[in-house]
């Protein structure tokens, strides 16, 4: 972990600074100072707004008293999936759906709980479970772009870093666009898992309401958080689209 935020920081560095020797202009400081600011606030603030979020209809329980779990059961017996099985797992907010194992993983502050929030999450990873079933195409998509997605997205900035030692020799400006294809990549990954995560949450939403699971003056609670969780997505593909355009920004210098 920490190898790896000592490569991101000297991708920065080098991609700031490295190769170029001092800066052209002032106003490309303005402008870097901005862009590597938003990258990293952006994240940040929809971190914090799903914590609190999450936090504030945590201590609101659905009025049937029904847990989490038990919720995720039954959405995911009503929809056929008998065979997906439902795991409690340490951490916070680490909830998934495993397609390989078909397995949905609830996380401590959902599994056994029975506020609006952890519903809301259970439900939406029932979602995904669902999208898979149907073989739902950006579902579909995202699966087949996991593996270069992760091979992009631990290598590109050690193959930045490469490019911008070597940038004298032709093979050094091929690596640094090369770098850059790869980040490209890691972005398009980001945009196709929004529609998977706005339809996971829409799905949830439409059950908890359509069966009856929450009384109607509790979905808009629960969709709170699933809204709150969506604008994660939403920022860390901004931030990465700002990255992108930093790094492109970066070669126009050259
Ligand atoms: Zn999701």
């Amino acid at each position: 972990m920490y190898t790896m935020s000592l490569f991101m920081t000297l991708a920065r560095y080098y991609s700031d600074y490295g190769y170029y020797g001092t800066r052209s202009t002032s106003d490309h400081i303005g402008i870097y100072i901005v862009l590597y600011l938003a990258v990293i606030i952006i994240p940040l603030i929809a971190q914090i707004n799903v914590s609190s979020t999450f936090k504030k209809y945590s201590k609101i329980g659905n009025s049937r008293g029904l847990t989490a779990d038990q919720v995720a059961r039954q959405i995911l017996d009503s929809n056929g999936l008998h065979y997906v099985e439902i795991e409690h797992i340490k951490g916070n907010l680490s909830d998934h759906f495993d397609p390989r194992t078909n397995v949905v993983r609830l996380s401590d502050s959902v599994y056994g709980q029975t506020s609006v929030a952890a519903i809301g999450v259970a439900a939406h990873e029932c979602g995904h479970a669902c999208q898979h079933a149907e073989s739902y195409g950006p579902i579909l998509l995202r699966s087949k772009l996991v593996p270069v997605t992760n091979i992009c997205s631990h290598l590109w900035y050690i193959v930045l870093i490469i490019g911008c030692v070597l940038s004298a020799f032709t093979i050094g400006t091929a690596l640094i666009y090369v770098s850059i294809a790869m980040f490209a990549a890691v972005v398009i990954f980001q945009t196709v898992t929004l529609p998977v995560e706005f339809d996971a949450s829409n799905r949830a939403l439409k059950t908890l309401a359509n069966d009856g699971i929450l009384e109607p003056s509790e979905v808009p609670h629960a969709g709170k958080v699933l809204k709150a969780a969506a604008l994660t997505y939403v920022a860390s593909l901004l931030a990465s689209v700002l990255q992108l355009f930093r790094l492109l920004l970066s070669t126009r210098r050259r």
